[in-house]
């Protein structure tokens, strides 16, 4: 039997962050990998869809700048560089790098098998620690007929090679606001059926309404406060019924309705842990979840993000090599990549109430408030909104629905993170003409 200093199992974004860290620090690593090393993310999820979004992105945003006609869109050269940038969902070259780097790579599905031993396949590995990065599936829900229908998870969704002429998202969150947005400017008709009364129901109310509005704009039909309740097979697609007996037929129904963590089934009571219902493994502050045993990534059912996962990993690493090392999460951004980018960190004003926190919010509108908007785009769009702490005079919470907001919600971010008082970000100055103004305008309104 093998020994190594850790072994990781999982190497999407967050196994490999923490065996990367772990193997530049001199440890004897072995991963292991059932799939592709890289994980959803590369090339089943945040890379092909960035990259799906990014043609019709520049599309649109070419009809909204005065002075540029409407390129077109290739399909066949956006579907190429799509299939390049997700490898081929080949990882023979980053199984090779890791070898040649150090580590041995086990391709087949781990399981624990006592304190400080894995088994993959026939193969059977000690380490003194034992990282978990399995990531997370989608949740398939409970609809009569589904079964009976074409239906596409992220993975079809985010491959696919023809575009259907119709689609049905089931799901208003990231995932089918994206592939919503994707489908739809390519061409298909889309339909999104959301269960909570409004999109993107984890943030602030009015992040969901320009959600809607924009989701509109592209000729989206948004079924809010409904679920899908039958699906039955019908002339070259489907009927699918929303519990308002709404019907809506669709070629394929796409899954955005959440993901599960992948925690269950993995021996881990052998280790004296244990998964939550949800199949989450609970973790400390600095990963552990239990003696030897670390967890990182969306199996930890903290945040389900790249960036968070990547955190994560680095932090565990970090406390294995003897680096002690708290993670926090007050700072971390959450973006959805629709068009215009809707993004938001730290605590909503319901999150804020619930801890008690006396608050103070504003919203902006950008068009009305700084000049970039309007160099940016004939029709300028985008709201601003900020929600800060009284007591401690500092920011808690930011969105932004607007252009490029990935981009600036970051000062946002850091300002949470480091508790910037409202003083030093009041005397900030950004570069004109840049949406990153539109803090100020915003700070100046919420002093008032
Ligand atoms: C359509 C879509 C778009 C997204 N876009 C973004 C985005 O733009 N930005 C963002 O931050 N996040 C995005 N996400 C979320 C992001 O993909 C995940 O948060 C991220 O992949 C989590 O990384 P991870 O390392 O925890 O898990 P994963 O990437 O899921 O990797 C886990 C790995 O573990 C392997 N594994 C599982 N069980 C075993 C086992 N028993 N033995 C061996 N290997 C095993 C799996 O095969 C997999 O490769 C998106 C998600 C979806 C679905």
């Amino acid at each position: 039997m093998e020994r190594f200093d850790v072994i990781v199992i999982g190497m999407g974004p967050g196994g490999e962050a923490a065996a990367g860290r772990l193997q530049d620090a001199g440890r004897r690593v072995a991963v292991i990998e059932r799939e592709l090393i890289g994980g959803e993310c590369a090339y089943w999820a945040c890379i092909p869809s960035k990259t799906l979004l990014r043609g019709p992105e520049a599309r649109a945003a070419a009809g909204r700048a005065a002075g540029v006609s409407t390129p077109a869109l290739d399909w066949p050269g956006l579907r190429d560089y799509r299939d390049y940038m997700i490898r081929h969902l080949d990882d023979a070259a980053q199984v090779r790098g890791y070898e040649q780097a150090g580590a041995t790579v086990i391709k087949g599905a781990a399981r624990l098998a006592g304190r400080g031993r894995v088994e993959a396949g026939a193969e059977v590995l000690e380490a003194g620690h034992i990282v978990i990065a399995t990531g997370s599936e989608p949740v398939r829900p409970r609809v009569e007929g589904l079964d009976t229908v074409t239906v596409w998870t992220n993975r079809e969704a985010t491959t696919v090679r023809d575009i259907p002429a119709r689609v049905l998202l089931i799901g208003g969150s990231a995932v089918g606001t994206e592939l919503g947005t994707f489908y739809a400017r390519m061409g298909a008709q889309t339909t999104i059926v959301q269960r909570g009364e409004r999109l993107i129901d984890r943030e602030d109310p009015g992040v969901g309404e320009l959600a809607a509005r924009a989701l509109q704009a592209d000729g989206i039909t948004i079924h809010t406060g409904r679920t899908v309740a039958r699906a039955q097979p019908a002339a070259g697609g489907a009927v699918i019924t929303l519990d308002d007996g709404t019907k809506v037929e669709t070629d394929v129904v796409i899954i955005g309705a959440g993901r599960r963590p992948n925690g269950a089934g993995l021996g881990l009571d052998a280790m004296g842990v244990q998964p939550d219902q949800r199949g989450a493994i609970p973790v400390d502050q600095h990963c552990q979840a239990g003696n030897g045993v670390w967890a990182v990534g969306d199996v930890t059912g903290v945040s389900l993000f790249t960036h968070v996962a990547m955190y994560q990993g680095r932090v565990a690493a970090d406390n294995i090599l003897g680096r002690q090392r708290a993670a926090s999460y007050d700072g971390i951004p959450r973006v959805v990549f629709a068009d215009p980018e809707i993004a938001a960190v730290g605590l909503t004003t319901e999150q804020a109430r619930q801890r008690g926190i006396a608050t103070a919010a504003t919203e902006v509108g950008l068009a009305d408030s700084i000049a970039r908007p309007w160099t940016y785009e004939r029709d300028p769009r985008g709201a601003l909104g900020l929600l800060a702490d009284r007591d401690r005079q500092v920011l808690v919470g930011a969105w932004a629905v607007v252009p490029l907001a990935s981009e600036w919600i970051h000062q946002a971010a850091l300002a949470i993170r480091a508790r910037i008082p409202l003083d030093v970000l009041l005397d900030q100055v950004a570069q004109f003409p840049t949406y990153t103004e539109a803090y100020l305008t915003a700070l100046e309104q919420l002093a008032r």
